[in-house]
């Protein structure tokens, strides 16, 4: 993490931080999509930028690069097609009918 990194304004020109995902131990989908989904420790937890929470099944979707507005995002544990929006300066999923 650089300062020029930080002080960049969040616009869409500014490219996307990409993200290693690793294992994360979720057993309810298969092996090779388990690092995508990780299970969500309440309000106290703290999402990445890379992460949002299934508003259906409170399941926390990872993405291999930083999520913003627009964003459609799958959630395999409850099939789920999801919007990413913001909320009070938050990022959140929205199901996208
Ligand atoms: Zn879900």
């Amino acid at each position: 993490m650089n300062d020029t990194l930080i002080n960049q304004p969040a616009g869409e020109d500014r490219p996307r931080q990409m993200y290693v995902l690793e294992e994360t131990g979720f057993k309810e989908v298969p092996k090779k999509f388990r690092r995508f989904y990780r299970k969500w420790g309440g309000p106290s937890d703290t999402l990445a930028p890379n992460e949002v929470l299934c508003p259906v099944c409170k399941i926390v979707i990872r993405s291999l690069q930083e999520l913003r507005v627009g964003d459609k995002v799958y959630c395999m544990p409850c099939m789920s097609r999801l919007i990413v929006q913001e909320e009070g300066g938050r990022l959140v999923a929205r199901v996208n009918y």
